[in-house]
């Protein structure tokens, strides 16, 4: 079967054939790959920075965002039946007997180090025709998503971060009840999104989705299938070209929540600068070696003292915000249905993985598809 995999020892990214995998645990599920979004990520390890084969072997297949059909199910596998689609997670947990969090189903929170990800580090992903893995991690997909789940991965971010923001609202202002509905958790608030990649996009939908007054601040110069997006879903785009971040609070205003996607660390303690009263700092970019800084740490230290701010950092994502990803979709699909359809730029064959990694994508997410049988 097709696969595409890095080979870090020879410094290569091709198409190759590889034994089709099988089942070995009897809550094992055999799944047909259908799509398989490509990201930043996948371009991080097809440049050999990031990203580590399973042990003893030369190379990793890639991919970790995809959508499956269940296709063959162990003995022991409950709720999952062929012809189910499915999300896999990406995270499996580390072996530590003391990793609290592994051993309590909560990879994502890992404190080892020694878990592996599919597609990234020492487990093979998913650019492949297909995969064999235990049912507990995968996600049921409801049929109607089919054509959108491929973006459930990539969304799970926002989604894992925005479940511990409204957390924290039941304890400090605005002081949300519980109960509060799912669309009105921000009203009256600001939401400050950097970045508008595919992390960013999805951010600010789950941010205008929830109520917020959402606005998205980056380099890039309108108009572009990015920037007609923000405004199809209510927000408002600002590019850092044009207005620089003083610029940005006066027109937002008191900034309540910023949601940081573009991994640049000059960029992102700016917009610390501007972070408001009472303000939540949600950061998701991974920067890669970048040039050393000036910062005022004194000040940044008094800010978040004196303005009751909170700095939360968030990787990878647990079955939770999988579900949570998977509610937002049907949501945006409802509510802006033709900006939520832009959103996949194309579907190509694995033949195209490559150079759709390193070219920059016609619309928004390139994914890589698998011919199904008729
Ligand atoms: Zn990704
Ligand atoms: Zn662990």
């Amino acid at each position: 079967m097709k696969a595409v995999a890095v080979f870090p020892g020879s410094q290569e990214v091709k198409l190759v054939q590889r034994e089709p995998p099988r089942p070995a645990n009897p809550d094992d599920v055999l799944l047909r790959v259908l799509d398989v979004g490509l990201c930043g990520t996948d371009k991080e390890i097809c440049s050999f920075e990031y990203g580590s084969p399973p042990e003893g072997e030369d190379h990793l297949v890639i991919g970790h965002e995809a959508l499956a059909e269940v296709v063959d199910v162990g003995p022991a596998v409950e709720r999952l039946r062929r012809g189910d689609l499915v999300v896999p997670t990406v995270r499996r947990p580390c072996r530590s007997p003391d990793c609290l969090a592994c051993r309590s189903g909560h990879q994502d929170y890992c404190y080892s180090g020694l878990f592996t990800e599919r597609g990234i580090k020492e487990a093979h992903g998913y650019i492949t025709e297909y995969v064999v893995d235990r049912e507990k991690y995968m996600v049921p997909v409801p049929p109607g998503l089919r054509d959108l789940a491929v973006l459930t991965e990539p969304l799970t971010i926002a989604e894992k971060a925005m479940g511990q923001v409204f957390w924290l609202m039941q304890h400090r202002p605005p002081w949300l009840g519980p109960e509060t509905p799912a669309d009105q958790r921000g009203r009256g608030l600001s939401a400050v999104v950097l970045g508008i990649g595919p992390v960013g996009l999805l951010g600010a939908m789950t941010l205008a989705a929830a109520g917020f007054r959402t606005y998205v601040y980056s380099r890039e110069l309108p108009p572009s299938p990015r920037t007609d997006l923000v405004s199809a879903i209510g927000a408002t785009y600002i590019s850092s070209q044009i207005r620089d971040f003083p610029d940005l609070v006066a027109e937002t205003g008191n900034i309540d929540l910023i949601y940081e996607a573009v991994g640049h660390s000059h960029f992102a303690l700016q917009a610390l600068r501007v972070l408001g009263q009472n303000g939540i700092y949600i950061l998701t970019g991974v920067p890669g070696l970048q040039a050393f800084i000036q910062a005022d740490p004194a000040s940044l230290m008094r800010d978040m003292v004196l303005k009751n701010q909170i700095l939360l950092g968030t990787v990878n994502a647990g079955p939770e915000a999988f579900a949570a990803a998977l509610a937002d979709l049907e949501r945006f699909a409802q509510r802006w249905p033709p900006a939520t359809a832009t959103i996949i730029a194309g579907r190509y064959p694995p033949e195209q993985a490559t150079d759709l990694i390193f070219g920059r994508p016609a619309g928004i997410k390139s994914v890589i598809s698998f011919p199904q049988p008729s």
